[in-house]
């Protein structure tokens, strides 16, 4: 089913429209106890259906994206007698959008579900792309399945109570976006003050954003081909963020992508010529909001097997997504131990400087 995309700052109204198109007999929202009571009372504050609807509160936090908390959910939906006409509201960041899509996909064999992202990065990222699913015995994301919301409402108002890491972790994924996207967007994104705009100001950018993911996912639903593009900086990235959870000090996704972007221009330059201008701008600003990875070149081997064990190297090469320039993408180009090594030598460089 095509995925109706809405950017409005008017939640309500969207959300009633949402619902209306549905006519479900119930409407359970399902959300975390943050964004209980953070969000959900400014849009019961002018969303009756939200009043109306049944609660199901999760605890929040991606260790709580497991098969307890959705077996919960799932027996919540029976508690409060949800059918197969029922419909589910999730209203969350990328944990709930996540968990929350997945009991809806799979109860009853899958009711209607209208994703409410209220956090920059599952905005967007999580909330659309149809991915859904929980972690399971210590692996990210293991179980899930591939299943579109009803709708997805997309509005910057609920964004005002994110801490500012939150909000910089999400605008890594909307530089990416801005690199695949080309020049004149990547530079507005630099220039733009996220921390200081204001919700009417950020939603025509973030729905340039999300619609280039939506026009990658169109073509590429499951990740074949041009999906990989979406990729870019994630092979550095989940190398960072599994090593800062092995030493102890887990770092935010957003901030493993800044990094792992820099680390993928960085190749993108050694090997395909991509201007070095675009890589030092992109690296002032990493540098400035999200500070450097902390590592040494004591951590490089540990770095260099977690980039083997990426689930997107196939036949022993690293694999990274890198560009000729902003907008000019190349998939599936791999590099050698000794280029990774000069990358990473490059990365402290440039982002302690
Ligand atoms: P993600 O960052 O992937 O979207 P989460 O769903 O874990 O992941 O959300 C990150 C944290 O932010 C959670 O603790 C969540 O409860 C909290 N949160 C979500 N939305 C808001 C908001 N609008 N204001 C404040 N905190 C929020
Ligand atoms: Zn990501």
């Amino acid at each position: 089913m095509p995925q109706q995309l809405i950017f409005t700052n008017d939640v309500a109204d969207a959300l009633s429209e949402a619902l209306g198109s549905i006519s479900p007999s119930s409407t359970f929202i399902i959300t975390d106890t943050n964004v209980e009571s953070l969000v959900l009372p400014l849009l019961r504050a002018e969303s009756p259906e939200t009043v109306r609807a049944r609660k199901i509160v999760t605890r929040p936090g991606d260790v709580n994206k497991n098969l307890d908390s959705l077996s919960r959910i799932w027996s919540d939906l029976v508690a409060g007698g949800a059918n197969r006409r029922s419909a589910v509201v999730c209203l969350g960041g990328g944990v709930v959008t996540d968990m929350g899509g997945f009991a809806a996909a799979t109860f009853k064999r899958g009711i209607p579900f209208i994703n409410i992202p209220t956090t920059l990065l599952a905005a967007v990222d999580a909330a659309v792309g149809g991915k859904t699913g929980i972690n399971f015995e210590d692996l990210k994301n293991e179980v899930g399945a591939f299943c579109n919301a009803d709708a997805v409402i997309i509005s910057t108002r609920f964004f005002r109570t994110l801490p500012t890491r939150e909000l910089l972790s999400g605008y890594a994924e909307m530089i990416k976006h801005g690199l695949l996207t080309g020049p004149d967007t990547f530079n507005r994104l630099l220039a733009f003050d996220i921390l200081n705009a204001t919700p009417d100001e950020l939603l025509p950018l973030l729905e340039q954003s999300v619609m280039v993911k939506k026009q990658i996912v169109d073509e590429d639903p499951t990740e074949h081909g041009l999906r990989k593009a979406l990729n870019l900086g994630h092979t550095p990235a989940h190398a960072f963020e599994s090593l800062a959870l092995e030493q102890g000090h887990p770092v935010p996704h957003g901030f493993a992508v800044a990094w792992g972007l820099v680390v993928d221009l960085i190749l993108s330059h050694m090997m395909l010529k991509f201007p070095s201008d675009a890589l030092h701008r992109l690296a002032a600003f990493v540098a400035e909001h999200y500070g450097a990875p902390s590592i040494t070149c004591d951590d490089y081997p540990a770095l260099l097997r977690l980039m083997h064990h990426d689930k997107k190297n196939t036949d022993g090469n690293i694999r990274f997504t890198l560009l000729s320039e902003p907008g000019a993408v190349k998939l599936d180009d791999t590099a050698t131990e000794e280029q990774i090594t000069a990358a990473l030598d490059i990365l402290r460089d440039l982002l302690h400087a």
